[in-house]
């Protein structure tokens, strides 16, 4: 399986004015894409990024309003890290804290690890990392270019056992561990020509509590291919090593399949093509409501019915 990385990851929150506020007034990502969900036009889904969309440093979100927090433990994406330079850990440090976001510190093979939550209790990282990422982040006019996000590091898969998952990921996607650390049960894969943005973390946790999906919680994670024909390829894949796959699926700014690895973590691939800015100028992403052709007709009331945003 051809994987480039991670794509996107998509988790749940409840008010969409408070996510947006914090993820591009705190955080200084983009808001490139304001859409609803497909399968509820009443609700939003919204994705955040560098400033073009680039694949692996998209998150996106259902908003679930007034539906209770789920709690995190096995067999749940865990944590949603991006990647910063080594550097810029100290403003980083100082910028959580500025905005009263509580934070705790590790150090993860090497790299200090900031970890902390959004306002829905979903488990973001800050990997401040010496290793080369040339990936420019989003400007944001209170955080400078050297210290801003470069996309994602890596996703944390917990497990009360990850052999299955690791299984998966190895012998069937093309994932090769790099990184062991027995002590916590953390194995890093690589996908691909790996780096930051190709990392998946497999982390063992035999004795803690199931996860529960809810707010703050990763509805899937999206793996990066090129285009079609390495989705269809990989599709076959899937199949072979027996797992329930969906058909490809239109999602307007990439094609996907689904299929959810025997450790119970919803797995995307979806399609570097055609990209965000397919339906609307890369000047101007995220500036309007863009709608699935067939909600185009029902725009008025959709539009009505959704609560303003903070940018
Ligand atoms: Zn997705």
């Amino acid at each position: 399986m051809n994987l480039l990385g991670l794509h996107h990851v998509t988790a749940m929150a409840g008010d969409p004015a408070a996510n947006v506020a914090f993820y591009t007034r705190v955080l200084g990502l983009r808001l490139i894409k304001r859409t609803v969900n497909f399968d509820d036009p009443s609700t939003y889904h919204l994705y955040f990024a560098d400033t073009v969309g680039t694949p692996g440093s998209v998150l996106t979100f259902f908003y679930w309003a007034g539906q209770p927090r789920g709690r995190h433990g096995s067999g749940q994406a865990t944590g949603t890290a991006w990647s910063i330079a080594a550097e810029a850990v100290a403003f980083w440090r100082a910028r959580l804290a500025a905005h009263q976001v509580a934070f705790t510190e590790e150090t993860r093979f090497g790299d200090t690890v900031l970890r902390f939550t959004d306002p829905d209790g979903l488990g973001l990282e800050l990997v401040a990392t010496a290793e080369a990422d040339a990936r420019a982040p989003h400007a944001h006019p209170e955080i400078p270019a050297a210290h801003g996000l470069r996309g994602f590091h890596s996703v944390t898969l917990t497990h009360a056992d990850p052999a299955r998952t690791s299984a998966l990921l190895i012998e069937r996607m093309g994932g090769r561990e790099v990184l062991r650390d027995a002590a916590v049960g953390r194995v890093r894969l690589a996908l691909g020509a790996g780096g930051p943005g190709a990392y998946v973390d497999l982390l063992a946790a035999p004795s803690g509590p199931r996860g529960v999906p809810g707010l703050g919680t990763v509805h899937h994670i999206a793996f990066r291919v090129a285009d079609d024909d390495a989705e269809l390829a990989a599709r076959a894949e899937w199949l072979a090593a027996g797992l329930q796959v969906s058909p490809q699926m239109d999602r307007n700014y990439f094609h996907s399949i689904y299929a959810r690895e025997p450790g119970g973590v919803l797995f995307e691939i979806a399609t570097d093509t055609p990209g965000f800015a397919v339906d609307e100028p890369v000047e101007s992403l995220g500036a309007t409501l863009k709608l699935p052709a067939q909600y185009e007709r029902h725009r008025a009331e959709i539009t009505a019915a959704l609560p303003p945003l903070p940018v």
